[in-house]
């Protein structure tokens, strides 16, 4: 397929276009704001063509948009690659209020247009495997899940990440954003209330740059979450306890296919056999391209980009409120948008 780039951003550079030609697929053309970066941008990674035009970059032939710009602009872009009639793969977070995502999912559905949220650390083998363990009951019935995704933002990343509210800066749609993603699709089950309290360590001047939330997955599980820009010297973990025992992975909330994965058991520890992957970002481009073809559905649909969403800004009104937040994803809450 051939595929504009919506967003001359890191990201796409450092592992969406790897993964694109991995799988056999044609960039066309990128589209900035800036017209030099633009031309820098697509000579630099090997794009044919650049354009400041949205438009253009959209009836340039491709049959496919990945929208990775600021994520202020996901949602306006993502409605006219949709109103072209193009499939799209929308980075994360999808939107910044649940109303606006819901409307995404729904023009998707409405144009016949398949609609992904690029949320990769689906696709780790730490991840993958856990959940089948947790399907065949081996830790038991789960009471607890802890995770751990505490980093210190690289320097060419610190910029409307720490810096923008309007562009949705902050911690929180940033990596919260994806734990609760990697929670829902480890357990299968679904935040009902959450709790935060976040702070400002430094980096970030325009929202928390480090917060801890702790919540509910349906009505009995308990889950933390440690999300930081500033932490330089921490493991990132994925943990699930269980009546009958503890699934450990370790340096696992990365983009990088790494990460190791202990069971324990009866005082017992061993190590998980994991299968060995390439890239995380690979299996979200090849099941994409898939479900254009009408075989199955995208790794992380758009109605997970607004799940995803929807319990990161319950986390985002707790941490403005004080408060905990009740959350109901089955009856999305338009006013959670007045938060931010
Ligand atoms: P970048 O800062 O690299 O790019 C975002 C936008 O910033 C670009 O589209 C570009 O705008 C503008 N920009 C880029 N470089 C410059 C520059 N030197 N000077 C001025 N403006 C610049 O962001 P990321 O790649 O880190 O993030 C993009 C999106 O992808 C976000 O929504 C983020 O949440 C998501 N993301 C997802 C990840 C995942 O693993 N799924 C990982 C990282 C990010 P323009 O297009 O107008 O030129």
């Amino acid at each position: 397929m051939r595929w504009a780039l919506i967003g001359a951003s890191d990201i796409a550079a450092t592992q969406v276009l790897p993964a694109l030609r991995a799988c056999g697929e044609s960039p066309v053309i990128v589209c900035s704001s800036d017209v030099d970066r633009a031309k820098t941008y697509a000579q630099a990674h090997d794009v044919p063509a650049s354009t400041t035009d949205l438009h253009a970059a959209l009836e340039s032939g491709a049959e496919a948009a990945y929208v990775s710009s600021t994520n202020e602009k996901h949602f306006d872009q993502a409605m006219s690659a949709i109103d072209a009639g193009l499939h799209v793969l929308c980075e994360k977070p999808l939107a910044l209020a649940v109303v606006q995502a819901q409307e995404m999912v729904d023009a998707a559905t409405r144009a016949g247009v398949v609609l992904a949220t690029n949320h990769h650390l689906r696709n780790s083998p730490v991840h993958q495997t856990m959940r089948l363990l947790l399907e065949e009951g081996t830790v038991g019935q789960p009471l607890a899940v802890r995770v751990a995704h505490a980093v210190l933002l690289p320097e060419r990343l610190r910029g409307w990440r720490l810096h923008s509210p309007e562009a949705g800066s902050g911690v929180t749609l940033d990596i919260t954003v994806h734990d609760v993603d990697t929670i829902r699709f480890v357990t299968g089950m679904e935040p009902t209330r959450v709790t935060a309290v976040g702070a400002n360590q430094g980096l970030g001047t325009a929202a928390a740059d480090a917060v801890m939330t702790t919540g509910l997955l349906g009505d009995g599980v308990l889950f933390s979450t440690h999300d930081a820009f500033t932490v330089p010297h921490a493991v990132t973990g994925f943990e699930v306890h269980g009546t009958a025992g503890s699934l450990i992975g370790a340096n696992c909330m990365t983009p990088a296919p790494v990460g190791g994965l202990s069971l324990l058991r009866d005082g017992v520890r061993s190590d998980v056999q994991l299968p060995e992957v390439d890239s995380l970002y690979s299996p979200n481009v090849e099941a994409f391209v898939s479900a254009v073809r009408g075989e199955g559905q995208p790794i992380a649909t758009g109605d997970d980009g607004r799940r995803s969403l929807e319990v990161a800004l319950a986390v985002l009104e707790s941490l403005n409120s004080g408060r905990t937040i009740d959350i109901d994803l089955d009856t999305p809450k338009p006013a959670r948008q007045e938060t931010m």
